[in-house]
């Protein structure tokens, strides 16, 4: 399948993909949702402005001129197909409706450059995962030892966290190093300031679309159902914080400082040319987490880190979403199975995805075993962990023929720790008010 627009085989938005965002063009307030097709935004409101969307589930229904994808996500997967359909027929080279005409193709679209984009959706819980059977050895193996690296549940269930939404921030926004208490290994008490294990988690996120009744579960084999689309996450993690507060309820500050997620939601339908078998799974599930098939996808996943130093970025990590050892569809069955309801919008992520060779390692933490192996950059710089100014890039794409469904990237940047809170200076506090 081909476009009437040119796309390169590199470019992470064919006419296989059309990722949903959430945009506004330089210059006009109004945001809108779009889809990508190569270096365009295609403006879905002129489409459906324009008629294109008459006879689907999304007629008569103001879900695409929104700030947000939450409604149409909510409308569930007859009407993501329906208007799918409808976007990629438009876009197609044999296609005359867009192509030959000049004034619709000028007002729909835009040049990515133009535009800005927002995060595409209100996301109303964030769940965190830890679904990487590597990246839970490798963490329990320096956390606890080798013999208690998998705590006994590990194979039994998807293990998951609450984690904080209103922290999730948009690809491009700077990552201030948080403070906090850290124990130095030999001293009797804490200190407090600025960490200085900061950390990378590579992971990927999917959104729920339709969610469930509270005390309804979703059953396993209509899971995938309720997702809408995927992107990348990057957790970041301020590891000397959280050893000192993780036990007994898991991390807290050390993880709620800042997620980056990218800008486009890749549908799920888009993913199904590369759908894998997960890694084998023993012991054998419980029936409500047993789901015959293929259950995983074939994504891969790369960081590049750049200091202030370098000139472009270097490749740190490469590896692949197929490693992880829970499915998507396990960890939204796991999550529900107690009656939690899950609505349109919340954001699920899978934990930090590495592989079993040491550059699939999707940490800092294990990729320098804890400050132990230090990274050596090409300019001879060595890394144990983030420094301030460091750029951080996370990509990810399926390779197809000659085409690749890409998820473009999330990057952030480390700025340095704000100064320490100081008692009896609450005039310097600012408060921060929403438009209610
Ligand atoms: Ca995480």
């Amino acid at each position: 399948m081909k476009s009437f627009i040119h796309v390169e085989p590199e470019s992470h938005f064919p006419i296989q993909n059309l990722p949903y965002g959430v945009f506004r063009p330089l210059g006009d307030n109004r945001a809108r949702v779009g889809a990508a097709i190569g270096e365009f935004v295609l403006d879905l409101s002129v489409i459906d402005k324009a008629g294109y969307f008459k006879g689907t589930a999304v007629e008569g229904r103001e879900v695409i001129n929104q700030e947000s994808l939450n409604a149409f996500m909510g409308l569930g997967k007859k009407a993501w197909q329906e208007v799918r359909a409808i976007i990629q027929g438009l876009l197609r080279e044999d296609t005359a409706d867009l192509r030959d005409n000049a004034s619709l193709r000028k007002e729909a679209l835009l040049p990515q450059k133009n535009v800005e984009l927002l995060l595409p959706v209100e996301i109303g819980d964030y769940t965190d995962f830890y679904a990487s059977k590597e990246h839970a050895t490798n963490v329990g193996t320096m956390f606890r030892g080798k013999e208690n690296a998998l705590m006994p549940n590990w194979t039994h269930l998807p293990v998951g966290y609450h984690g904080r939404c209103s922290s999730v921030v948009l690809s491009g926004t700077d990552i201030c190093r948080p403070n906090g208490q850290k124990k130095p290994k030999n001293d009797a008490s804490p200190v407090f300031g600025p960490s200085e294990q900061l950390d990378i988690e590579l992971e990927m996120g999917w959104f729920i679309g339709p969610g469930n009744e509270l005390g309804q579960p979703i059953s396993i084999d209509k899971a995938e159902e309720h997702i809408f689309g995927l992107v990348l996450v990057n957790d970041w993690s301020a590891r000397d914080i959280q050893t000192w507060e993780y036990q007994p309820l898991g991390p807290f500050l050390s993880k709620s400082f800042a997620t980056s997620i990218s800008p486009w939601v890749i549908p799920l339908e888009a993913l199904e040319p590369f759908r894998v078998s997960g890694p084998n799974q023993n012991p054998e599930p419980l029936p409500y987490l047993k789901k015959e098939g293929e259950n995983s996808f074939d994504i891969n996943l790369e960081v590049s880190l750049k200091t202030k130093n370098e000139k472009s970025p270097q490749k740190i990590i490469s590896t692949n979403f197929k490693f992880l050892y829970w499915s998507m569809a396990q960890q939204i069955s796991h999550h529900t199975i107690a009656g939690c309801n899950l609505r349109p919008g919340d954001l699920h992520a899978s934990g930090t995805i590495s592989g079993p060779e040491k550059e699939q390692r999707g940490s800092l933490l294990e990729l320098t075993w804890r400050g132990t192996d230090p990274i050596v950059l090409e300019n001879g710089e060595t890394r144990e962990w983030l420094e301030d100014e460091d750029q951080v890039m996370i990509t990810g794409w399926c390779q197809g023929d000659g085409f690749r469904v890409g998820f473009g990237e999330v990057k952030g940047c480390i700025l340095p720790a704000k100064e320490q809170p100081q008692q009896n200076k609450s005039s310097d506090n600012k408060i921060l008010r929403t438009n209610i």
